[in-house]
């Protein structure tokens, strides 16, 4: 069972995002390392919500809006990638918020989500965050449940 490593600094720098944005989803980068099977995050760097309708185009669900979509424009997603890599870092997942809904990943979040990355969910009910989740995809492109673990008691 692979476990994300977090501290409760950044758990809170997510949740702060997370009803700032409230009605709609905020959307970030976890930054990173490796270490055997589990994931340390070392940064969470805020990005902005840019979805757009024109997007659904290109992509299996046609609806929705920022209340229940996130995008993060690949340009941003290039620069921290570069940004990242020049600390001797990498992305290992992407955090974002589902205002009044609970934290499990939606059909839409499973179209779009790549292996390989933690997807952090967290569930801001009437402008509150609650309940945070991790998750990542298993071999059949189903998300699975992964245990958050902070650094302090
Ligand atoms: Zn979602």
């Amino acid at each position: 069972m692979v476990a994300i490593r977090i501290g409760i600094e950044q758990i809170e720098q997510i949740r702060h995002h997370a009803e700032n944005t409230y009605p709609e989803e905020c959307c970030g980068l976890l930054l990173g390392r490796i270490a055997d099977r589990d994931k340390l995050i070392v940064e969470v760097r805020q990005t902005e919500n840019s979805w757009e309708v024109e997007l659904t185009e290109l992509l299996p669900i046609k609806t929705g809006s920022k209340r229940n979509r996130f995008s993060i424009a690949p340009e941003v997603l290039l620069k921290l990638q570069k940004e990242a890599r020049d600390r001797n870092l990498s992305i290992i997942g992407i955090y974002h918020s589902h205002p009044d809904h609970p934290a499990i990943p939606s059909e839409f979040d499973r179209a779009i989500a790549w292996q390989q990355y933690s997807y952090i969910i967290v569930s801001v009910q009437q402008g509150r965050a609650q309940d945070i989740r991790s998750w990542t995809l298993d071999e059949t492109h189903q998300f699975q449940s992964e245990e958050i673990l902070t650094n302090e008691p």
